[in-house]
Formats: C-alpha cells, structure tokens, sequence
C-alpha cells in the first residue's frame, strides 16, 4: 500500500489544521505558509490526486468538490471583493502534496501573470 499523503493525514486528524469548513465532502483549513491574507485549501474526502484525475472522476464526486470549494469562498466572505483558486498540477505545476486540493487565496489584489 502506497504511503498516506499528508492531507490524508490531516483529514484523518493525525496531523492538527486550522479548519475552516467541514461537511460530509469537503474538508478546507488554512495553509501552514500562506501568500495571501487568506489562504485556504480545500480537499475532497474521497480522495484524487490531482487535478488530471478529476476528468476520470465521478462527476458527482467533483461536483460536490467544486461546489465545496466556491461555498468555502462565500463564507470566507472573499466574493465581493474576488478571490483566485489555484490547482497546482504536477512538476511544472509545483504540486508538492499528491492529493488534490484547490487553493484559495484572497485578500489582496492578486497580479498576474503568476510566477
Ligand atoms: P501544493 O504546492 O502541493 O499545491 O500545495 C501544498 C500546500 O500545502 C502548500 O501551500 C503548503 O504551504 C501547504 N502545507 C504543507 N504542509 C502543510 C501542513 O502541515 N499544514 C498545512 N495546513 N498546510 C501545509
């Protein structure tokens, strides 16, 4: 058995986070090294690893992710003002954590193009 990520270890509590939303399909906690006012990141409890997988996915699966993720925005209260989501994907990507998650940054006026 391949080894538990990180954010599988989080989920499962073994590993503390600072949540900020929770229910039977999403679970979002703010990022450990944030670049932005809020920086959040949401993952879906079934588990994908990476924005690639999502069109081998239940579409149901990664609707509720999706709808999680702009729910998490809302009550981050980041609308009025915007936010950006970012999925990190692979190498060129810079996904470090090989378990999907959506990042959510807010806050700030946000530049582009990024890094
Ligand atoms: P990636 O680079 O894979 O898109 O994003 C992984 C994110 O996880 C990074 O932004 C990093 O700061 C965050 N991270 C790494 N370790 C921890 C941790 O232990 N707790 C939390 N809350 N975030 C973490």
């Amino acid at each position: 058995m391949s080894e538990q990520t990180l954010f599988e270890k989080i989920l499962a509590g073994e590993i503390p986070s600072d949540a900020v939303y929770e229910d039977e399909h999403v679970y979002a906690f703010r990022d450990i090294n944030p670049q932005a006012p809020t920086h959040v990141l949401v993952i879906p409890k079934r588990k994908m690893q990476s924005f690639a997988d999502i069109r081998q996915a239940d579409a149901a699966d990664v609707g509720v992710f999706m709808q999680g993720v702009s729910r998490v925005a809302a009550q981050l209260g980041l609308e009025k003002d915007g936010y950006r989501v970012v999925f990190n994907t692979g190498t060129h990507g810079q996904q470090t954590v090989h378990y999907i998650h959506a990042h959510i940054l807010g806050g700030r006026q946000l530049q582009w193009p990024p890094g």
